[in-house]
């Protein structure tokens, strides 16, 4: 099967089945495992935070951070197609009691900093206290302009909010914008990363801050049942991920915007190409026979997502003859060749 449905698909590689089957281990819930410790310490270094946290999953990275930044009847401001207000199972509101106040995303994915203005709440018995603005790069593979994360910054600084980035691709956003990961992470008082989409490894993210704030995370991640035992089976595939995931994100962004080129050329898709910035590719079909074409390519051993539009992913998994094959099979769906 060659899976275009999304970048969490891939399979860890033979290094990371060896590294897990011989990682060294101890109880990381009493703070003893190496694998996990030399883990997080490593990737508070590559990102430039004082501490990190190893977690099962980035919307439990995410919760973690709202959870951490926000008490009890406070407020988080972030986009109305936020991952962690719309795809997290409303996790901040159930479990943190925090309240989401969602605003529009402009067509780039960022937030317009007056609309975000406009929704902070004045001190007043009324209102739930507005702490945290939540970020998302990319968003929709799209990327934030290195220009508007620090306008977003000195936002915070001026208002009195802290900064939260939902980072699960930010370093598809790094190779994008032409930087090291930390002219991004930078910005932020906490950024959330996704070990287990592009980067490869089968299980894990990661949370970065500082070490007061990973200590309250790490409380609180044990409150949520996140608490791992010999979690260095698993950190251990995180570490060859985080190390050399970077390196060949490149090629994913190449392989999509070979992808969206070809398929601009089909006429019964509709495509912008110039909108694919990294490694997810939307496409509509014209014709609205997108569950028809799903079929027929999971026939022919290819899967996509057939919302409207099509997403379409690139990863280590797939290579540029399985984008081919891929384009090739959607000709013969619309009897081009
Ligand atoms: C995938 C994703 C998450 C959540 O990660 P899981 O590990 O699937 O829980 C959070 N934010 C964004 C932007 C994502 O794409």
């Amino acid at each position: 099967m060659i899976d275009f449905r999304s970048d969490t698909v891939t399979r860890p590689t033979a290094e990371m089945r060896d590294a897990m089957a011989s990682a060294d281990v101890g109880d990381d819930v009493y703070g003893d495992d190496p694998t996990v410790n030399s883990l997080q310490a490593y990737a508070a270094e590559r990102l430039g935070f004082e501490s990190a946290l190893f977690t099962a999953t980035g919307t439990q990275a995410n919760l973690l951070a709202i959870m951490g930044h926000c008490g009890r009847g406070d407020e988080y401001l972030c986009g109305q197609s936020a991952h962690n207000y719309r795809y997290e199972g409303g996790g901040a509101a159930v479990l943190g009691s925090v309240q989401p106040q969602p605003i529009e995303n402009e067509p780039d994915g960022s937030i317009n900093l007056d609309k975000a203005k406009a929704a902070i709440k004045a001190d007043d018995i009324h209102f739930a206290p507005t702490r945290l603005l939540s970020l998302e790069n990319t968003i929709g593979g799209k990327v934030l302009s290195l220009d508007y994360q620090r306008q977003a910054r000195s936002f915070c600084d001026e208002h009195g909010l802290l900064l939260h980035l939902d980072g699960a691709r930010v370093f598809n956003a790094a190779v994008k914008s032409d930087c090291d990961v930390t002219g991004i992470t930078r910005h932020y008082d906490s950024v959330s990363v996704c070990l287990s989409k592009g980067l490869g490894a089968p299980v894990g993210s990661l949370l970065l801050g500082t070490k007061t704030f990973i200590d309250r995370t790490t409380h609180l991640r044990k409150m949520l049942g996140g608490g791992m035992r010999q979690a260095g089976i698993l950190a251990a595939a995180g570490r060859i991920a985080l190390e050399q995931g970077p390196l060949r994100l490149f090629e994913d962004h190449e392989n999509a915007e070979y992808l969206s080129a070809g398929l601009a050329r089909i006429p019964q898709l509709e495509i912008n190409p110039a909108s694919t910035q990294t490694n997810i590719v939307y496409a509509r079909c014209r014709s609205g026979k997108a569950v028809q074409l799903r079929d027929y390519l999971a026939d022919q051993g290819i899967l996509i997502t057939a919302g409207d539009p099509l997403r379409l992913v690139t990863h280590l998994d797939v290579n540029r003859q399985d984008v081919d094959r891929l384009l090739e099979a959607i000709r013969r769906f619309y009897q081009l060749l």
